[in-house]
């Protein structure tokens, strides 16, 4: 097939064109010499039937939650609803320039100050700022926020941010960006706080304490409103990293648990496609008495009209303009989709997919930690292992059955780990289906284990050398052709 195996570049021929423009008008001695190129940009010359076949195909190599089953834990990746695109691509919002005058775009800034609320309300924190790109980027500005609320109470010995030893690896690189220095502290086995290790890491010198809840191997934090008085009466802020808000949406609140400043991460929880990478949105969400430290500007009502407002003591814009206006779009028509009445169904139906899977291989699988799962749970490899199948060869294999692996070797806890979050899009079918196959697999490693040694054997790429893809990428279309 001329078309499956090649890049673009590949099948380029000299001359050929897939559409044609407009004669350029332009004069060119407008733009200075510096900026015009010496040569002609290097892009494939092909025809429109070869860009609609090549990318019809490429599509067809891809594995979304669009595809079949993808249940990597950690990641949320739930179905998208189609709305939340069509609205988001309203040309009214995609046409808006970053730079038009805010009375020209009423419209937008009243998502922009009607979503704040809404997550707000969600998560019992007082004041939202939309201004941060991802998760990671949302926890660096928390950090900042705690930084500056204690320089500016003249508290300059904080230096020290705990972080318990089961987050993740965002917490402890987001808090070194912001100056910190990272306390880790041991967890328990099934990942939650270890309160001996909290208090013996208790002193004047900690700034905050960072908090995965439920944590990263999907296990509620019972100690929460002790953890929170132990850090509080030390002078400390509490912050909630919110990526696992989905097992808690709509049944409980961080504000409600002492937290002080919390992100979230909109394409995770709150519905955007978000496989390679992007795009994301990751809201930092403060407490009133934190709110004038928030990332600018900020969106606020003030006589019937939409502002935008610079907090008095703000940390700094951390984004340009607005943030990643489409993921907070698509946020707050899923919010509106749900509305009061559903939004709680969301925690609930993720928890309960995740531990009927839990429960239903049990048989199989070891399971560190067998007591009731939030919205995710980790398997330890399998119980009986003649063979030494690893949960490498079970993922492979899982990709011949056209479903997602999980989450593999992470939380770093465990030797095997396998996480696996269903989220609350699924069917039961899905779910059943999901066991059916993992139960074959389980069956196919007894009697034919070389055959999973080497899976996956349908797919377009089969098993890679991760060492060589890792030391030796090629990133480069002209190292290929
Ligand atoms: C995904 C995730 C993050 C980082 O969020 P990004 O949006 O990917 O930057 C932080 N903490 C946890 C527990 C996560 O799962």
């Amino acid at each position: 097939m001329i078309y499956y195996d090649k890049l673009i570049f590949e099948i380029s021929k000299p001359g050929r064109i897939g559409h044609n423009t407009p004669k350029n008008d332009f004069p060119k001695a407008v733009l200075p010499s510096s900026l015009l190129r010496d040569e002609d940009a290097m892009l494939p010359e092909v025809s429109e039937l070869d860009v609609v076949r090549h990318y019809t195909n490429v599509s067809k190599k891809n594995f979304g939650v669009e595809s079949g089953f993808y249940p990597l834990g950690s990641c949320t990746m739930k179905y998208n609803p189609k709305i939340n695109d069509e609205l988001a691509s309203l040309s009214g919002f995609q046409n808006i320039h970053p730079l038009q005058p805010i009375t020209h775009a009423q419209g937008f800034l009243r998502i922009y100050n009607e979503l704040s609320i809404y997550l707000s309300e969600i998560t019992g924190m007082d004041a939202y700022s939309l201004n941060t790109y991802a998760g990671a980027q949302g926890e660096l500005a928390g950090l900042m926020i705690i930084k500056k609320y204690h320089e500016d109470r003249k508290d300059f010995k904080r230096k020290l941010i705990i972080v318990p030893d089961s987050a993740h690896g965002t917490n402890p690189a987001s808090a070194t960006v912001a100056g910190f220095d990272v306390l880790e502290i041991q967890s328990n086995p099934d990942g939650t706080v270890n309160m001996d290790a909290l208090r013996a890491s208790l002193s004047d010198e900690v700034a905050g304490l960072m908090l995965t809840n439920p944590n990263t191997v999907g296990m509620f934090e019972k100690d929460i409103l002790e953890i929170s008085d132990l850090i509080h009466d030390c002078g400390g802020l509490l912050y909630y990293d919110g990526a696992n808000l989905n097992a808690l949406l709509g049944v409980s609140r961080p504000g409600d648990m002492g937290f002080d400043i919390t992100h979230l991460n909109l394409h995770k929880t709150f519905s955007t496609p978000h496989g390679g990478g992007g795009p994301g949105s990751g809201p930092v969400g403060v407490k009133s008495f934190l709110a004038p430290y928030l990332p600018g500007p900020i969106v606020e009502k003030i006589d019937s009209k939409y502002h935008l407002v610079t907090p008095s003591q703000t940390i700094g814009p951390l984004s340009n303009f607005y943030g990643n206006a489409s993921v907070y779009l698509r946020a707050y028509v899923y919010i509106l989709t749900l509305g009061k009445e559903y939004i709680p169904m969301i925690g609930k139906l993720a928890t309960l997919n995740a531990n009927y899977i839990k429960e239903s291989l049990k048989d199989l699988f070891k399971l560190p930690i067998k007591e009731h799962a939030m919205h995710e749970f980790v398997y330890d490899g399998l119980l009986n292992n003649p063979h030494q199948i690893k949960t490498l060869d079970i993922a492979k294999r899982l990709l011949d059955y056209g479903i997602h692996a999980p989450t593999i070797y992470f939380p770093l806890t465990f030797s095997q780990s396998l996480m696996v979050e269903p989220t609350e899009s699924e069917s039961l079918e899905t779910l059943d289906h999901f066991i059916e196959t993992m139960r074959t697999i389980v069956d196919e490693s007894n009697q034919n284990p070389d055959m999973i040694k080497t899976a996956p054997h349908h797919t377009i790429v089969r098993r890679l050398d991760e060492a060589k893809a890792a030391r030796n990428p090629i990133v480069k279309f002209k190292d290929i052709i």
